[in-house]
């Protein structure tokens, strides 16, 4: 089942990491080594509204502890992939094979248990309910103590903690966006998966997303990333997919992908470099 997408891999797969620095008191987790495990295989997913095929037999590999994004333009099925793995949509074909448990006969609720959290489009945070209530909202299936998780959450967005009362509505978009990256992680997610975390923001706020994204990603969190800011998402991730009207057409490293002539062309616009 899976798909002929064209890889566009010169060499072997490997590509330089761009590493943040990071802030004092971080593990490296990342740099302890990547398992080189797939954590996520989807094959031959499909997705279908009424008798139109969204999603048309894509497959694609997660690794533990790497940044994997899809990329492509408007209605190109990235969100509806990104749904169907968190069981918000019905596949109507193929598997979805996380940390080996097979998850398209699942609920979104026992997804959420085996270790992947959702970052919605458009953030969607509880615009009524404070900072600290909406990252509560995130750990909603834990009985367990999440003093420490919030004070993680909050020594990665110290924004955020300035505002732990601060009803969630009167936060700008970037830091209801960091809210909402921070609310999924209080579910302590084996992945995380991000749609469109930039959308809508303004560059100086995008570029912050990113960082987060990497830190998070450098203290070992694996991350599915849907973008339409090619650029952005290239240059963070080891690995990409680009779909096309429900099919993926391209793979490669970040770096291949970035540097690909029919990436710059449709997707980086062609003075990119
Ligand atoms: P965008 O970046 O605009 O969200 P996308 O690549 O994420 O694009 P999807 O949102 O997955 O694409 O949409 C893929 C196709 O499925 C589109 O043609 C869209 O109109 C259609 N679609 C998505 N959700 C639904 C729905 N609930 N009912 C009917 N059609 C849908």
């Amino acid at each position: 089942m899976s798909d002929k997408n064209k890889n566009v891999a010169s060499t072997g797969n490997t590509v330089g990491k761009v590493t943040s620095a990071g802030g004092p008191g971080f593990g490296n987790k990342r740099e302890e080594g990547l398992s080189g495990k797939v954590l996520l295989k989807v094959d031959g997913l499909k997705v279908s509204y009424g008798g139109i095929e969204a999603v048309r037999g894509i497959s694609f590999d997660v690794p533990e502890g790497e940044i994997v994004t899809l990329i492509g333009a408007n209605g190109a099925g990235k969100s509806s992939t990104l749904r169907a793995i968190v069981g918000l949509e019905k596949a109507a074909g193929g598997t979805i094979t996380f940390n080996g448990a097979e998850l398209t006969s699942m609920g979104t609720e026992q997804i959420v248990k085996n270790g992947i959290t959702l970052v919605p489009e458009g953030r969607r945070v509880f615009v009524n309910l404070s900072v600290y209530e909406n990252l509560r909202m995130g750990a909603y299936l834990r009985k367990d103590d999440l003093s420490a998780d919030l004070e993680w959450v909050y020594s990665l967005f110290p924004r955020l903690k300035e505002r732990h009362w601060q009803a969630a509505g009167t936060l700008s978009g970037g830091e209801q966006q960091m809210l909402a990256i921070a609310r999924a992680l209080m579910s302590r997610p084996q992945m995380i998966m991000m749609d469109e975390p930039s959308l809508g923001l303004a560059p100086i706020i995008v570029q912050e997303v990113f960082d987060i994204i990497r830190e998070i990603n450098r203290q070992g969190m694996t991350i599915l990333l849907v973008e339409q800011n090619a650029n952005m998402a290239l240059k963070a991730a080891d690995k990409g997919y680009v779909m096309e009207t429900g099919r993926i057409t391209l793979n490669g490293t970040g770096m291949e992908l970035a540097e690909n002539d029919e990436v710059k062309e449709a997707y980086l616009g062609k003075s990119h470099k």
